[in-house]
């Protein structure tokens, strides 16, 4: 339970922020699901501080929201741990069952939580209903799974001996996600340590505390009992702070980050010193590689979704195409009137919008720091290369081509929407240069040889391979990546895994 430490508790229903600043959206907001308290052991909760969040298409502040510390994220894991010790002996079957009321509530609230979604990342509404779809799918998904946690029984050499395998839930989970789903990143963890047992905090993005608050609401209305699912929101400045007092607690078993490559490393050394265990799902920096004998409309299609969801703001976005010689110049030239004819950039709420802003000023300049420096070493300006003229995070659509591998664009990650396009003229210099990076988390490839596909599909360094196709990502499927992207797995059979404990036990003398 939250207590001292200046953390106060509210009585329900507490104070709503303004939601104002975007003109055409954060009006709606559901004040309802739009709590901006911290939620610790089944209560609101607020600390003396807080933090704005601000819309990323005006700038507006949408809000302000508890900013907790250290010690709020200390009480927080003393929360989850005391609502463990009941969790992991509730009966699987409702676990699966309270687990399936919180998918049905975000079903039925999906519009308004799709709502929060545009109005903290920016990502195009119908976008945000995907995800928050998305996201739901998680639960459902897990829900079943929580029924589905077997063992083994093993007959070892001694014939008066049986092993048995047990599987049990970790303990208490740390979770620590971004701000490009809001949402989704939450539940493909949380699903999965609530469905094994496992109870969790989870530190939110800075920039999209609203949406894993919202989620709070609707794992309350669910009966997800108190402590289970505690949430601690903080400024971008107490980040590091409530980052480390979650990950070298003792109390903590598990920590499970999505993020940048840098900020899973230093979470890495926090693990390391109670060895506790990780999951953690990096940076990518995706090869598209088209061949000769691609289908060039069905490549175009795929670069257009892959390259450009979330205004390029994914990990499994597309980051680098690489495109043989014979269709090189069909295909920059039907991807450039794809994306003139098919990419409409504004606000989230406007229908039309297909491209929101990027999530603050750090992203647009990394997107123009890699124009530059592309376009000075030779690269040509196909279409787009600025900020766009609506000013803010937006930014313009952009095609580059004669990119070459000494480019910023083909080294880092761009995480906006830039798309280069880099010449091969053989399979084998393809598959060098999309493996010449130390991370590799999607990579994709058109080709209808098939044995091209097999030789190209087991050669690609990624955990996540598209075969003509450009958006991968289901909850049934391993979602992670190999290298520095990342350890562990996310969603499908292999996601519960990451919550649970191999225990063996000898039975002798029989
Ligand atoms: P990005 O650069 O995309 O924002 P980050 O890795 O910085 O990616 O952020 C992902 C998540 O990690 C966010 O919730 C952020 O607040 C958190 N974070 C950033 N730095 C730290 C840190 N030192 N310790 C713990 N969490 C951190």
């Amino acid at each position: 339970m939250a207590t001292g430490s200046g953390l106060r508790r509210l009585r329900a229903p507490p104070r709503l922020p303004p939601a104002r600043g975007c003109s055409s959206g954060p009006a709606g907001l559901s004040p309802a699901l739009l709590r901006p308290d911290g939620f610790v052991g089944g209560r609101w909760v607020r600390p003396a501080a807080a933090f704005p969040v601000l819309d990323p298409a005006s700038g507006a502040s949408l809000g302000s929201v508890a900013d907790c510390g250290a010690p709020e994220a200390r009480q927080a894991v003393r929360a989850a741990h005391e609502a463990f010790g009941r969790w992991k002996r509730v009966a699987a079957k409702e676990r699966s069952s309270l687990l399936r009321k919180w998918y049905d509530l975000m079903i039925q609230n999906k519009e308004e939580l799709a709502k929060i979604i545009t109005a903290e990342s920016g990502k195009p509404l119908k976008e945000a209903e995907g995800e928050v779809v998305y996201a739901a799918l998680f639960l459902e998904w897990f829900s079943e799974e929580a029924r589905r946690i077997y063992g083994d029984i093993i007959y070892p050499p001694a014939r008066d001996r049986r092993a048995l395998v047990l599987k049990q839930p970790l303990g208490v989970a740390a979770i620590i996600t971004p701000w490009n789903f809001p949402s989704a990143m939450i539940t493909r963890k949380v699903g999965a340590a609530l469905a094994a047992g496992c109870t969790v905090v989870v530190k939110p993005a800075e920039d999209t505390p609203f949406s894993a608050l919202a989620l709070a609401e609707l794992a309350n209305q669910a009966g997800i009992p108190a402590g289970v699912y505690n949430v601690v929101p903080c400024s971008q400045k107490k980040a590091k702070e409530v980052g480390e007092a979650l990950c070298t607690d003792p109390l903590v078993s598990k920590i499970s980050f999505t993020g940048s490559t840098a900020t899973g490393k230093v979470l890495l050394h926090h693990a390391a010193n109670s060895v506790k265990r990780v999951s953690m799902e990096l940076g990518g920096n995706a090869p598209f590689i088209v061949f000769d004998s691609a289908n060039v409309e069905q490549a175009v299609a795929g670069a257009m979704a892959s390259k450009f969801r979330n205004s390029g703001q994914t990990c499994v976005c597309s980051n680098r195409f690489l495109v043989q010689k014979g269709i090189h110049d069909s295909f920059v030239k039907k991807f450039a009137e794809a994306m003139k004819g098919q990419l409409h950039v504004g606000n989230g709420f406007e229908e039309r919008t297909t491209q929101g802003p990027l999530i603050n000023q750090r992203a647009v300049e990394k997107v123009e720091a890699q124009v530059s420096d592309a376009v000075s070493k030779g690269a040509t300006l196909v279409l787009g290369g600025k900020r766009h003229t609506l000013g803010h995070n937006f930014f313009e659509p952009t095609l580059l081509s004669n990119v070459t591998r000494d480019m910023l664009c083909s080294q880092e990650e761009t995480f906006g929407p830039l798309a280069p396009v880099i010449k091969f003229n053989t399979e084998e210099e393809a598959v060098a240069i999309a493996n010449a990076t130390d991370v590799g988390l999607a990579g994709y490839f058109y080709s209808q040889d098939p044995a091209q596909i097999w030789r190209v599909a087991e050669q690609l360094e990624v955990g996540m391979v598209g075969v003509n196709e450009g958006l991968i990502s289901s909850v049934e499927c391993p979602f992670g990546g190999v290298k520095q992207s990342g350890l562990g797995r996310e969603g499908s059979k292999y996601g519960i895994d990451e919550y649970l404990e191999i225990k063996y036990v000898c039975l002798g003398g029989l």
